[in-house]
């Protein structure tokens, strides 16, 4: 059985999954038109489809007092103006919200810094708290797979990051506090890599980038923004290894990414 067919094992594709296409090489060689088949619901996807300049999306409403919400303004500016050595620094030593208290340590972000591709996850487990990466237990394993079935490997042209940066107890999902605190550092992390796209692993990351409380099956199969970042949605890992249908829908979700990181760089070329 061949490396890929494994993969796809793992994902949980075959043998119930016939082939779009068969490999990365004939992704980038097939028409810009074709997209994810018709009936997922995704429409074909052409450079032109690729937003050039999308507005900032709306401040996020804040609830905290004058002086608070000014504290945190500073804070952000603060932030927005770090390079990596220094974001990699407050990340580090940050107490600005309950879940420093107890973590092991803060999960920065891992890969290439000037990656094309961003995968946004909602927060690190047992095992990422642990070892001080992103995606290293069980849910990550299956991300390296989903990874590889589209040619891509962590640290190489991917960079992987969180929602927030550390352990939120029992693995809970973070609370909205806590991501607003963290915000600044993944903003930052995305204005220093500068990715093409975007995915949005779960729904955490995708509420919390796009600032939406959409289901996450009505934000799959099409663009959104974050900052002017095309941003897909799709499962999260963690999520997949429990649903063996959405597994197949994550891999239309993974054929889209790859058809839009070609459309954009078509697109981003043709503007050089
Ligand atoms: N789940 C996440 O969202 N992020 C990780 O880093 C690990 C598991």
């Amino acid at each position: 059985m061949s490396r890929r067919d494994l993969i796809l094992r793992e994902l949980g594709l075959t043998p119930l999954w016939v082939p779009r296409r068969q490999t990365l090489e004939t992704v980038a060689e097939a028409p810009a038109v074709e997209s994810v088949p018709a009936a997922s619901g995704h429409s074909p996807l052409v450079a032109s489809d690729v937003p050039s300049a999308v507005p900032r999306p709306a401040p996020r409403v804040s609830h905290q007092a004058p002086q608070t919400a000014a504290a945190a303004d500073d804070r952000a500016a603060r932030v927005a103006r770090m390079d990596w050595p220094a974001l990699k620094d407050a990340v580090r030593g940050c107490t600005a919200c309950p879940l420093h208290a107890a973590r092991k340590q803060a999960v920065f972000g891992v890969g290439d810094e000037q990656a094309d591709w961003l995968f946004v996850g909602e927060g690190p487990g047992a095992e990422e708290d642990a070892r001080g990466e992103p995606f290293v237990g069980q849910a990550g394993r299956l991300l390296d797979n989903m990874l590889a079935a589209i040619g891509l490997k962590r640290g190489q042209d991917v960079y992987i990051a969180n929602v927030v940066k550390c352990r939120p107890p029992g693995n809970r999902v973070p609370e909205p506090q806590e991501a607003a605190q963290c915000e600044p550092f993944l903003l930052r992390q995305i204005e220093l890599i500068r990715p093409r796209l975007i995915v949005a692993l779960g729904k955490t990351a995708a509420a919390n980038l796009l600032r939406t409380e959409a289901s996450l099956g009505s934000l799959r199969g099409r663009l959104h923004d974050f900052h002017g970042t095309p941003v897909l949605v799709t499962y999260h890992p963690a999520y997949l290894l429990r649903s063996l249908t959405d597994k197949a829908k994550s891999w239309e979700d993974l054929c889209l990414a790859v058809d839009t990181m070609r459309a954009l760089k078509a697109q981003q070329g043709a503007q050089i």
